[in-house]
């Protein structure tokens, strides 16, 4: 693993029993230790461990931001992200995937590191179709200005599409050829 995740390690075996509490701030450059573009992004990551005699309850808070660009009008804009994320650990005697939240670790494990669980949570969170969020109002944060030429020149080309389509036109143009 690259030193710089050892950061997410977390010695859980030297614990004791109850909730310890982890905060990690994460930027565009932690994932690309996973081989992903982001563009400028920043989130806050906290992380509630709850250790039992034979489980890891383990809750990932996130909240932050990045930069994209609105599907609906192209404008740049700071996207919000939130996302909360819940994983149980439990000991066996090899590594497995028992659920997509349920992981089970070997016995003999002493630290898990979180930076896997963290890189997933966030870009599930990512939503797919971004666009700018709406104010208090309910109104939309788009460019308007933008959005209102985009719909006026959908208007002209649908006019023009039909002034060219209209079969009278051609009939018209016809008879000035004719004359
Ligand atoms: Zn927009």
């Amino acid at each position: 693993m690259v030193d710089k995740l050892k950061y997410f390690d977390v010695p859980f075996a030297g614990l004791s029993l109850g909730n310890h509490t982890y905060k990690y701030t994460i930027d565009q450059s932690f994932f690309t230790y996973f081989n992903q573009q982001m563009p400028q992004c920043k989130f806050e990551v906290s992380v509630v461990l709850n250790k039992q005699p034979q489980i890891l309850n383990i809750s990932f808070n996130t909240v932050g931001e990045m930069q994209a660009i609105c599907g609906r009008c192209t404008d740049e804009f700071i996207m919000p992200i939130v996302a909360q994320n819940q994983l149980l650990i439990k000991f066996g005697l090899q590594a497995a995937e028992e659920d997509v939240d349920v992981m089970v670790i070997p016995n003999t494990e002493t630290h898990i590191n979180l930076a896997q669980y963290i890189y997933e949570y966030v870009m599930v969170a990512i939503p797919m179709h971004q666009v700018h969020p709406t104010d208090n109002a309910g109104r939309s944060q788009c460019n308007q200005t933008f959005l209102k030429q985009i719909e006026k020149r959908k208007d002209e080309s649908a006019q023009l599409k039909q002034q060219t389509s209209d079969p009278r036109w051609d009939i018209l143009k016809q008879l000035n050829n004719n004359n």
